[in-house]
């Protein structure tokens, strides 16, 4: 890959001018939707196949000033069908917008109060749903519902306060749940839960101080009770800019882990444009030089070409188009985050608005079967210089054209800096053009709801849920649970603290067995690759109740018993607790086992004395491991061993 120059990875963010502003969205865990009585869960994939669907379009209309948004257009122009899918008991005619919405759930209100207290924020007086508008049709209105609930709050992070902007209560968007170039499908069991929407002023500085923010936001919301927990339920989304970036949008970041790297790789992107911009003023670019260029259908002079590209899209009747990039030598190849290059800027747009699969560009090439021959006889059909670079896309004639008008333009923009984009966060902490960002004018009264007073009675109601401070809550895990302070740090930390209390309410179990087994024991299960998504609330009680039945306390025990139900998440207590049964063995089992052993091993045992303890130990768990804890066996192989030495003298 030819690259002009490369972007150092420490960056400076004080000296760059790094500014950014987190939005947390929290799912409620509301017993009924936002705007209708529908449950607040999500259907399994057999229920969706099962469900009515629905086919939709989506048009831009003009706002009341007369503009259609430049993000509207943006998804009117793909001209995609929208197929909603609609599973029984989590949707009705609300989310099919067939019917008006209710009123707003008194129970997320409540709840949002609480958060907002606990956040330091001013409730409104009176709460105004309001229409906000969106564009990917992921809402059957058109718009999300959304309304603010409290305003100016703060919270104390170690580098200073960060302030929040609003708090407001939305309902959440409908469940992608496949996506064509032609179509999206959306699943409306998500539609209309009650998010907690929650924003910062831009006042976060570093990296680490944006995860730090989060952590603490999400720790806040999660000691409530009252909020969903799982892969989903949270999403943050990341506004920043540096010193001569326009201020970038990055939606759906789904871990908090992600949150410093996304901030780094779109730093270091928004600093490799405007060094680009920088090498394109010094090579005396120019806009209408670049806007002159037109693509040129090349498919006859790569016809024999053996790139397998070229040759499956001329199979299929493609053409292939080349146009040229004047002064963009070097330039395309700039690595601008991991393994994303300006390159794959460019391709982000043909691919977002003309539906092509990808670009090749001149900086990756010699590449993909395209020989320097070839190169050289592209380079003089496009009359080009050493300057220049070129982009070829193979695809439909019409949809190649668009997509080099698509690359041209975006290209051209790279001369006047960055532009505002609205990008996705890729899962390696990368980003991606997803739209242009919106316009401002995007919120309109919902008139269908009427506004709620908050009164004496519900800020009361509320006040019973504020969550206690953090220092209040680690002193009660320390001291009236007994965990270590690691330990209750880990738990306050992880997103287990609610069933951790209930758990403990309901069965006779030792406090610090629970938490290991929330905390330390699921964290290794997650690292060996077990998927703990499919583990519910229900299945934690099935396990609480066997640990009350057999006094389980061995790791292995229960990392048995997590993996049994991961594999079978359908699995009955009953079920379980026979497996539980039939694997545990008796102690007169094991006493059993060990005798055995010992008797075996005599000549080793008295050769080694004392210490052949944790020899037979070895041997006896070999054969046990997983079906009773250790510190039982230890416990018989000592009392056995014991007697051989008594016997023996
Ligand atoms: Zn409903």
């Amino acid at each position: 890959m030819k690259a002009a120059f490369e972007i150092p990875k420490n960056l400076d963010y004080n000296r760059l001018g790094l500014v950014a502003g987190l939005e947390i969205h929290q799912q409620l865990n509301t017993k009924h939707k936002l705007f209708c009585n529908c449950e607040t869960r999500l259907v399994k994939e057999l229920d969706l196949a099962n469900s009515v669907q629905f086919v939709r379009f989506l048009r831009a209309t003009r706002s009341e000033l007369g503009e259609i948004d430049a993000a509207a257009a943006f998804e009117t122009q793909r001209g995609r069908r929208y197929i909603y899918v609609m599973p029984q008991d989590c949707s009705c005619l609300v989310e099919l917008d067939e019917e008006p919405p209710h009123e707003l759930n008194r129970e997320a209100l409540t709840i949002a109060l609480a958060i907002a207290k606990a956040l330091n924020a001013r409730p409104v007086d009176e709460v105004h749903v309001m229409r906000k508008i969106v564009v990917d049709g992921s809402n059957t209105t058109g718009f999300q519902r959304t309304a603010i609930i409290a305003l100016g709050g703060y919270i104390v992070d170690e580098e200073g306060v960060i302030n929040i902007q609003t708090i407001a209560l939305e309902e959440d968007a409908a469940r992608k749940i496949a996506e064509e170039t032609s179509s999206v499908t959306y699943a409306l069991d998500r539609l209309g839960i009650p998010l907690i929407e929650i924003s910062t002023a831009p006042d976060i500085r570093s990296p680490e101080q944006a995860k730090r923010v989060a952590e603490k936001i999400g720790l806040l919301l999660r000691m409530t009770g009252k909020v969903k927990r799982g892969i989903g339920t949270i999403r943050q989304d990341l506004n920043l800019s540096i010193q001569g970036s326009p201020k970038i949008e990055i939606k759906g970041i789904q871990k908090l882990e992600l949150i410093p790297k996304v901030i780094q790789e779109e730093a270091r992107r928004l600093v490799g444009l405007l060094m680009i911009k920088n090498e394109l003023e010094k090579r005396g670019a120019k806009a209408e030089e670049i806007m002159a260029q037109t693509p040129i259908d090349i498919t006859e002079y790569v016809k024999d070409c053996k790139s397998n590209i070229i040759q499956s899209g001329l199979r299929k009747g493609h053409r292939v188009y080349a146009i040229k990039l004047p002064y963009f030598d070097g330039l395309l190849g700039v690595e601008l985050q991991t393994n994303r290059r300006f390159g794959t800027e460019l391709a982000d747009y043909a691919k977002q608005w003309a539906g092509v699969k990808g670009i090749i560009h001149s900086d990756e090439l010699p590449n993909y079967g395209i020989d320097e021959q070839t190169i050289a006889l592209i380079k003089k059909i496009l009359n080009m210089g050493e300057r220049d670079a070129f982009v070829i896309v193979v695809d439909e004639k019409e949809k190649a054209l668009k997509a080099l008008q698509v690359v041209k333009e975006r290209a051209c923009q790279a001369l006047y800096g960055i532009p505002k984009e609205t990008r996705g966060a890729n899962e390696d902490g990368t980003t991606r053009y997803l739209r242009p960002q919106p316009g401002a004018a995007r919120m309109y009264p919902e008139t269908d709801v009427p506004p709620i007073k908050i009164d004496e009675t519900i800020l009361r109601e509320a006040e019973k849920l504020v969550p206690p401070p953090i220092e209040i809550k680690m002193e009660e895990l320390t001291k009236v649970y007994d965990l270590s302070i690691e330990l209750a740090k880990q738990l306050l930390y992880s997103e287990y603290l609610n069933i951790f209390e209930e758990l403990i309410k309901l069965y006779k179990v030792e406090p610090k067995v629970i938490a290991t087994l929330l905390t330390s024991i699921l964290g290794e299960l997650r690292s060996e690759g077990l998927d703990l998504s499919v583990l519910e609330d229900r299945h934690l009680h099935m396990i609480a109740k066997l640990i009350e039945s057999y006094g389980i306390k061995d790791k292995e025990v229960l990392k048995n018993i997590i993996s049994l139900i991961i594999k079978n998440p359908g699995i009955s207590y009953e079920e379980l607790k026979n497996v539980v049964a039939e694997t545990r063995i008796s102690e007169d089992e094991v006493r059993r086992i060990v005798r055995i052993k010992i008797g075996e091993n005599l000549e080793v045992v008295k050769a080694r004395g004392e210490k052949a303890f944790q020899f037979i130990m070895g041997k006896v768990m070999a054969e046990l491991r997983g079906r009773i804890d250790g510190k039982t066996v230890a416990s018989i192989v000592k009392e056995e061993l014991a007697k051989i030495f008594k016997s023996s003298v």
